[in-house]
């Protein structure tokens, strides 16, 4: 056959592609990646098998401590890292973090007698290990882990091995730090040495900060006699080195001003979508579902159409929050970097152990912007660390008094309500402090989490958009100066007031960058991923529902319902359908009023919504009380198999139900209290009891 032009340009092109293929790098230069030193590369982990032995690590790094995390949202990952560099500041171990996920662990038996090992384990859900922590926890807990010099379980194999532990727990949940308490309990079995006791911080009472406090002190000292450590005044030693590049300008392709990644920087985002790459999603409709003088609920249609997500009913979608310029501002002022906001930053791991917590180059801007929790409380440890850089002796004497003593910083910070850079606002009288290195915020502060949400509608009803239910956070504490402004629940309420029509949203003088890095949110965007859960209907439509699900806490039960009521409208035969809702009075707060009758026509009587009301009557009712009133039918759904779910408050509301439920059950079935308890408890083991608690 003849070649025609077309062909011949095609076998032209191929050809050429094909040299320049296999002579790349030789002929033409690759590019130098531009990222070599981000968050992805120079994490110093390993992958793929390659330098998975931790014992080889630390001895090619010339490490003498490791502490190992298992981390959900990153709070231990924290953890980890203050541990790291507390070892190497106050004791001169040469330290590193190690991601559980990117070892292997049947070295461990290899591990010199004079270096040690910590081990910092959240446990997440119902008592169950962090994604990361999976395999370490099936292979350290499986009958006869085999270990690389072949010691039986029986023999101690890990008789050499020195090791600390930290748990991150809940105590609103049954299986408080089951993780901690596994990790310390195998490992000891194996023959491993456990030095100081096993630390447990606990989220639901909201003391995890001074439980981790507490407990870190006499484990140092335990430390130190065990590995014969001198302790030394503690220096700063950077694990990040800043730069400022004067050659080059925000407006640069290759800097980061806030884009999460190489493909976002590069206007090719793509899935999967998670918790390292969110999908900028257009919200599609936004609305508040009620306002009064101090509070707002916001409801927010997200639209996943245009990308690979998916969901279903009963599933939460992450939200990625932007800090209100208003808080950025005061930042940058009080760190005196208000001039420079702009200048370009290269930020680097000054060993191949440190992880990036952000892309870089990038600006000052930009890092306080997208990817630190500037608003949070104040940590007494940041304090303490922070004195050796105060403006002068009087504040450093402050600082270092506030640092060490819990009541004064009680007295000083937390009774106020502070966040850091308001906090340092107030030692210096607003006089920025020029001289304390960015890389101790880099290390010092919680990178930015996405917050959850109980995605709020159906996936069969409406797969390719999200509802979200939120009341916009804004905090007031008595004599507190400052009312503390939810990061990303304002954030969420100036795109509503944006989609509205309002051209410069500013919620409470908050000031958001609203259309993103580079204008990529632009129109009404929010970047976002799903989060899969195992809160769900029974597969079975006609199995009961019981839900209790007061203020947002009915976020997740409207989806539900949604879905309850498709079913019946389509000709499916479904079960009852009773929801406990509670708010404070009927005509201020109650969410979704009118949709619930709407579900009703749908469902007939199948559809029971009972609702407690706690400023109407003279007497405060909530939900609790409706489920105690109601306990007898309660009680027969759940024989004849219901499925109970409870959604929202976890340190009062949640808790008070399963006391009630036990009582109800106790009642109704003639058992003694600790019988119904354990009813309760295979409830809850069989998953015929779900809950989605915050
Ligand atoms: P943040 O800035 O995170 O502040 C939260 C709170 O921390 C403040 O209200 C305050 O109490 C405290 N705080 C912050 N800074 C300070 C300071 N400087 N000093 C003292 N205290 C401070 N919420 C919903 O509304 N609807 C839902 O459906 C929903 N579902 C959820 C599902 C899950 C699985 C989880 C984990 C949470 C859910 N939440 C839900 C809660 C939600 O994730 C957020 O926590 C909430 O919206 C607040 O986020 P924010 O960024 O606005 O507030």
């Amino acid at each position: 056959a003849q070649l025609d032009t077309l062909d011949i340009i095609v076998l032209v092109a191929l050809l050429l592609g094909t040299i320049a293929y296999f002579t790349k790098g030789t002929y033409w230069a690759v590019p130098k990646d531009p990222y070599a030193n981000s968050y992805a590369n120079a994490n110093g982990g390993a992958k793929d098998g390659q330098g998975r032995n931790i014992v080889e690590k630390m001895d090619e790094s010339g490490k003498d401590c490791v502490v190992f995390y298992g981390s959900q949202t990153g709070t231990a990952e924290d953890y980890a890292s203050r541990l790291a560099k507390e070892a190497s500041s106050r004791f001169g171990l040469k330290s590193m973090t190690a991601d559980l996920e990117e070892f292997d662990f049947d070295t461990l038996d290899t591990f010199p007698e004079n270096k040690v090992a910590i081990f910092v384990m959240a446990t997440y859900g119902e008592g169950e290990p962090t994604d990361n922590a999976v395999e370490f926890y099936e292979f350290i807990g499986s009958e006869e882990p085999t270990f690389s010099e072949g010691t039986p379980a029986a023999e101690g194999p890990l008789s050499k091995l020195n090791y600390v532990a930290f748990g991150l727990g809940n105590n609103t949940y049954e299986h408080y730090n089951a993780m901690v308490r596994k990790v310390d309990e195998y490992l000891s079995k194996l023959g491993a040495k456990r030095i100081g006791e096993a630390g447990e911080g606990d989220d639901g009472a909201g003391t995890m900060e001074e439980d981790f406090l507490a407990w870190k002190e006499p484990m140092w000292t335990a430390l130190q006699e065990a590995l014969n450590l001198e302790e030394r005044e503690a220096v700063y030693e950077p694990v990040f080195e800043v730069t400022e590049k004067d050659d080059m300008d925000a407006t640069n392709d290759l800097v980061y001003l806030g884009e999460p990644n190489r493909n976002h920087l590069e206007n090719k985002q793509k899935g999967p979508y998670n918790a390292g790459n969110p999908y900028i999603a257009p919200i599609a409709e936004s609305s508040e579902l009620f306002t009064d003088k101090t509070r707002n609920c916001l409801h927010m249609e997200i639209d996943i159409s245009g990308s690979n997500l998916s969901y279903t009913t009963g599933d939460h979608i992450a939200v990625w929050p932007t800090n209100s310029g208003k808080e950025v501002n005061r930042f940058l002022h009080i760190l005196g970097l208000a001039d420079k906001k702009d200048t370009v930053i290269t930020v680097r791991g000054l060993d191949t152990t440190a992880k990036l917590p952000f892309p870089s180059p990038t600006t000052y801007d930009a890092v306080v912007r997208y990817h630190m929790e500037i608003s949070a409380p104040v940590s007494r440890q940041f304090v303490a660390s922070l004195s050796q850089f105060a403006p002068s002796e009087d504040i450093k004497a402050e600082l270092t008094k506030i640092g060490s003593d819990k009541e004064y910083f009680q007295q000083k910070v937390s009774s106020k309500n502070l966040n850091l850079a308001q906090f340092m606002q107030i030692m210096s009288g607003d006089k920025p402090w020029s001289s304390v290195p960015f890389s101790l915020f880099i290390e010092g502060l919680h990178k930015l989490q996405p917050r959850y949400y109980s995605i709020s509608s159906s996936s069969k009803v409406q797969p390719k958009k999200i509802s979200i239910t939120a009341i916009v956070e804004s905090i007031e504490k008595p004599g507190a100066p400052h009312v503390v402004k939810g990061v990303t629940t304002n954030y969420l309420l100036a795109l509503k007031q944006k989609q509205h029509g309002d051209p410069k949203p500013d919620p409470h003088g908050l000031d958001y960058a609203i259309t993103g890095p580079r204008n990529k949110y632009d129109g009404v965007h929010v970047p976002v991923h799903v989060r899969h859960s195992n809160f769900k209907l029974p597969s079975n439509p006609e199995t009961p529902v019981i839900m209790v699900g007061p203020g947002t806490g009915v976020a997740p039960f409207r989806g539900f319902v949604q879905e309850r009521a498709a079913l019946a409208k389509s000709g499916e035969k479904v079960g009852k359908t009773l929801l406990f809702f509670g708010c404070r009075n009927a005509k201020e707060d109650f969410l979704y009023k009118s949709e619930w009758e709407q579900y009703k026509a749908d469902l007939g009587d199948n559809f029971e919504l009972i609702t407690a009301f706690s400023r109407e009557g003279p007497k405060k009712v909530y939900v609790q009380h409706r489920l105690k009133e109601n306990g007898k039918e309660v009680d027969e759904l759940l024989q004849k198999k219901a499925n109970f779910y409870v959604c929202g408050d976890a340190a009062n509301m949640a808790r008070e139900v399963n006391t009630i439920l036990a009582e109800i059950v106790a009642k109704n079935r003639g058992l003694d209290q600790a019988k119904a308890e354990d009813v309760v408890k295979a409830m809850r083991t069989s998953n015929q009891y779900q809950e989605d608690v915050w």
